[in-house]
């Protein structure tokens, strides 16, 4: 059997992030590491102020407007302070008193921004699925939308429970704001239907060290005055997110990033394969005794796949985790807060190293059945 990308000792990397990158790009950044463009010097070692590295910005951001249609109403920006920033910038310049924004409360990573409403804002809850401990998104009859609300706040893919929303609220005139570090570019998405959307990078866009936001250019303008310069949206859309200055090589990297995606064919191509590998995957899984998904199948997400063997045998479950790295499948455990196992499948992981891993599975699981 050949394993592993194309380099023997690399390992098929399961990581939920900062995750596995496409081999090509990691060639080609060593490739340009020392001396990129002619320009004697590393791409770390440039001004980002230099046209080598307007460049390095125009490429990211065409990359990401061309693979998801955005239009001109929109700016796309790359910021520094990880996904959690976005928590407190989001609330800091979309809220508006008398206003409170309506959250889909579905797992750890919207608890997390609601952590921030809650010291910056008025907020209530439209749905929560904690009752259910988030085996499920709730549907959309469940959800109570307010006319009056600032913004409507979901998480588009739930990274820990292994929950993806496939199908949107329609929130009408309210702007619909995403958390989509977990599943940006890994399928069709209209962003017309969205005020704001925001990803860190180390899924599916890059090396961790920046954020992208995708911001409706007329919500920028809402913001008072009184919060802090680098945290108004405008300032970054004023100054093409050169404000401050910006992660370069995260960026540079992404850039990599979007031309290797274009490279697969564009975001109609990676969505058929994305379901192709959860669909393996979520097969192996349900068709063997041993192994259960705790999701329900409506909700169940394409980017992370969770799971467990049977009787919740956490012994079994670390046990299994140990062997598949030695089988050169890394990463395997599920999020700290629930244990378990989760493979996560971003778009850089092969159809290959799915079906490695099913191997593994049914062995593992014909040896400890
Ligand atoms: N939101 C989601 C959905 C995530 O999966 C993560 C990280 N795994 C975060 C937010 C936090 O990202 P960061 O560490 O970049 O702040």
């Amino acid at each position: 059997m050949k394993t592993r990308d194309t380099l023997e000792e690399r390992i098929y990397n399961f990581s939920s992030g900062p995750a596995a990158l496409p081999l090509s790009v990691l060639e080609k950044v060593r490739e340009e590491l020392l001396n990129f463009q002619n320009t004697g010097m590393s791409v770390m070692e440039i001004s980002h102020r230099s046209k080598h590295f307007e460049g390095v910005l125009d490429r990211a951001e065409g990359g990401l407007r061309r693979l998801l249609g955005i239009s001109d109403d929109y700016a796309v920006l790359f910021l520094s302070g990880g996904a959690r920033l976005q928590f407190s910038m989001i609330p800091m310049n979309l809220y508006a008193k008398g206003k409170p924004v309506d959250v889909i409360n579905t797992g750890i990573w919207t608890q997390a921004a609601i952590m921030e409403l809650e010291r910056l804002t008025e907020y209530r809850l439209a749905a929560s699925l904690e009752k259910e401990n988030f085996k499920r998104l709730p549907r959309l009859e469940e959800i109570d939308l307010s006319p009056n609300a600032s913004y409507v706040y979901i998480a588009s893919n739930n990274t820990i429970y292994g929950t993806q929303w496939h199908e949107f609220p329609d929130t009408g005139a309210v702007p619909l704001v995403a958390d989509m570090t977990s599943d940006i570019l890994s399928r069709r998405i209209d962003i017309s239907k969205f005020g704001l959307v925001f990803a860190s990078a180390q899924k599916n866009l890059g090396p961790a060290g920046v954020t992208v936001v995708i911001i409706r250019k007329d919500l920028a303008e809402k913001a008072k005055d009184t919060i802090g310069t680098t945290l108004q949206y405008r300032t970054h859309i004023k100054h093409r997110s050169l404000y401050n200055t910006p992660p370069v090589f995260p960026i540079y990297v992404a850039a990599l990033v979007t031309e290797w995606t274009e490279a697969q064919g564009g975001m109609a191509a990676l969505e058929i394969r994305n379901e192709e590998k959860a669909k393996r995957l979520y097969e192996a899984i349900d068709v063997n005794d041993f192994y259960y998904s705790p999701i329900e199948k409506a909700d169940r997400s394409v980017m992370n796949v969770v799971f467990r063997i049977r009787g919740d045998r956490e012994d079994l479950e670390k046990q299994f985790v140990g062997e598949a790295l030695k089988a050169g499948l890394g990463g395997l455990e599920g999020h700290r807060s629930i244990g378990g196992l989760r493979a996560s499948i971003y778009n850089a992981q092969t159809l290959e190293g799915v079906n490695a891993l099913i191997g593994f599975m049914k062995e593992f699981a014909s040896r400890n059945g």
